[in-house]
Formats: C-alpha cells, sequence, structure tokens
C-alpha cells in the first residue's frame, strides 16, 4: 500500500490533530528517553575510516543481502549509491571544502540505522512489526507482524527504512544491529570486520567515554584505539585527528545509540542539523494534551511525527 503525503494530512486533519500540531508543541513534549540498561551501539569515527568498504562486504555476508549493480559495467561486485532494499550500511565520500569554494580532499561516512532512543519508525508503526528492544535498545523489524503501510519510511528522520519494491511480498528494510548475532554473543558484522577500528562496537556509555576522550586527544599525537569491541582486547596505535568538538547522535532527536566522530562538520558528510528534542516526543505531547490520557488513535501518529519534522527541519 503506497502511502500519499495528502492521505497522511487528511487522515490526521480528521482526528483534530493537525490544528494541534500547529500550536506549541514545545510547551506539550514529554521528557526525553533514557538509555535502556543495557544498551550497545556502534562509534564510527570518520577521521580513522579509509574508506575500504570491508564493512559493506561483511554487512551484506552477514545479513543474506544481495549484490546490487547501480552501473553498467557487470564486472561490478557490488555497486550501491546509497542505502536501499539491498543495502543495509554504506560508505560514502564527500569532498571537503577548501578555501574560496575549492575542494581540499574528502572525508569518508557510514550509514545506516542510528537505533534511537526515541524512534520514530516504531511509533509510528501501527502494527508493532519495529520494536525497540527494553534492554540493548536495538531496534528490530519483524517481517510476520508489518502490514506494507511504510509510515516507518515516512517517520524515519534519517531516511533509513527500504521498501522491497520489486519483490511480490515486500518487507521492509533496515540495519538492525545484528541483533542475531548479537544473541549469540557475537558484535555486529561491521565493526568485526572492519581493519581499523573506525566502525567501535560495544555498550553505549562507554563508546560515549570513548568519543570524549578522542576530541580530548592533541591532534596529530599517537594514542592507542580500540578495534572491533570497545570490551575487547585489539587495540592499534594511529595519529590522533582534529576532531570537530561534537559527538553526532549523542543528543540529536533525544539520542541514538549509534554515534559519529569526524574531523570536518557533520553537514558536510551529509548527515543533517537535528534538533535536541525528538519529533516522537512532541508528537507524544500533543495527542496527550488533546486525548487526556486516554488511549489515542495510533494510525495518525506517523502523519504527526511527519508535520512535526517538516516544520522543525524548515526552522533549522
Ligand atoms: S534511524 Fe530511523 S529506522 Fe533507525 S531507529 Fe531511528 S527512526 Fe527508526
Ligand atoms: S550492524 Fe550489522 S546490519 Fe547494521 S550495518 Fe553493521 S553489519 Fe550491517
Ligand atoms: S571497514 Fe572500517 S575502515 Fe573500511 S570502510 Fe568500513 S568503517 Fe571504513
Amino acid at each position: 500500500m503506497k502511502i500519499r503525503r495528502r492521505d497522511l494530512l487528511k487522515g490526521i486533519a480528521a482526528s483534530g490533530l493537525l490544528v494541534a500540531a500547529e500550536q506549541s508543541p514545545a510547551q506539550a513534549k514529554r521528557a526525553r528517553k533514557d538509555l535502556p540498561p543495557n544498551a550497545v551501539g556502534i562509534l564510527y569515527d570518520s577521521t580513522l575510516c579509509i574508506g575500504c568498504k570491508v564493512c559493506e562486504y561483511a554487512c551484506k555476508q552477514a545479513n543474506n543481502m544481495p549484490v546490487e549493480h547501480t552501473s553498467s559495467k557487470e564486472v561490478m561486485w557490488d555497486d550501491p549509491q546509497d542505502l536501499s532494499a539491498k543495502t543495509l550500511n554504506i560508505i560514502k565520500r564527500y569532498g571537503v571544502e577548501g578555501p574560496k569554494d575549492t575542494v581540499e580532499g574528502f572525508a569518508f561516512i557510514k550509514r545506516h540505522c542510528m537505533h534511537c532512543l526515541d524512534p520514530a519508525c516504531v511509533s509510528a508503526c501501527p502494527a508493532s512489526a519495529l520494536v525497540k528492544n527494553p534492554e540493548n535498545g536495538v531496534v528490530t523489524y519483524n517481517k510476520k507482524a508489518c502490514i506494507g503501510c511504510r509510515y516507518c519510511q515516512v517517520a524515519c528522520p534519517y531516511n533509513i527504512p527500504k521498501f522491497e519494491w520489486d519483490s511480490p511480498f515486500p518487507e521492509i528494510v533496515k540495519c538492525q544491529l545484528c541483533a542475531h548475532l548479537l544473541v549469540k554473543g557475537g558484535i555486529s558484522a561491521c565493526c568485526a570486520a572492519c581493519p581499523t577500528g573506525a566502525s567501535l562496537f560495544g555498550p553505549v556509555e562507554k563508546l560515549r567515554s570513548e568519543a570524549k576522550r578522542r576530541m580530548a586527544m592533541e591532534p596529530g599525537e599517537y594514542y592507542d584505539f580500540p578495534v572491533a569491541n570497545i570490551d575487547g582486547t585489539e587495540v592499534q596505535q594511529h595519529r590522533a585527528g582534529a576532531y570537530v568538538q561534537h559527538i553526532y547522535g549523542e543528543r540529536e532527536l533525544g539520542g541514538s545509540q549509534v554515534l559519529y566522530l569526524a574531523g570536518v562538520p557533520f553537514a558536510s558528510l551529509g548527515l543533517p542539523e537535528l534538533p535536541e528534542d525528538s519529533y516522537v516526543a512532541l508528537a507524544d505531547g500533543i495527542q496527550y494534551a488533546i486525548y487526556k490520557g486516554m488511549v489515542y488513535p495510533l494510525v495518525v501518529l506517523g502523519g504527526l511525527i511527519y508535520i512535526i519534522r517538516n516544520r522543525e527541519e524548515k526552522k533549522e
């Protein structure tokens, strides 16, 4: 079933929420969500990434994802241009501006699900096909529950969930932090394969501390950097980069379990500038104000998140 923006808005208007959404959500918002007790995630450090794409390969292998051909050169084994129904994880290379609008160099960024603390996809899904694990916080997908409405796609502020348009039984596709490996005591395949430690798995609290340690390093000096798993034993020595003093994902939209460090502004790497309040918290607040604690129609929440997301992004 294809959802059009107009249909979403109609549903919302019928319930009176559109009027409420134009009022003051900032006053109505509910509290931020805390980290789950055993939250795990990924710290991606763009300054350590060499663009080898081994993490892309490992992701495909671990998740049985098909190769993707986007160019006419059949010799390419796999050449995704972006996240898609066949690609859960992608490394992109961005030009970095030099003086007077020149391109001075480049930097890499890795994109996949952020495993948000307050995930809009979970709140927007009327069938509970997307759930956030209360223990480790991983956002997973249950294809048996999915009704194909694609509200999650509309709601996600990072444009992550993809839909299998060319399948007779289409599913939503997104990174699930290799949940099938975590239950066996393993770690995310992309982190296990990364040769430099640019993708590092571990408890989110420890990853946050590690990110702060790196931001305090003297650029150009050598330091130890953990590889694969912050709780593991492997370390490598690297020169510290000149880090931007911001951990992307620590506070954006209420925070996420995937965190980023970089040596250039995140906006120049395609990561959106976002407010600290999650769109879900704002939408929940509005609905609570209208329905006064009664059960509210979940089916309109996806559209309400969409409206708030659009309006907040225009403010930025
Ligand atoms: S990034 Fe998007 S798909 Fe992933 S948890 Fe957040 S809202 Fe859901
Ligand atoms: S955590 Fe797993 S599914 Fe997600 S990007 Fe890494 S390898 Fe792919
Ligand atoms: S495996 Fe590591 S170094 Fe190679 S592209 Fe992926 S994140 Fe970068």
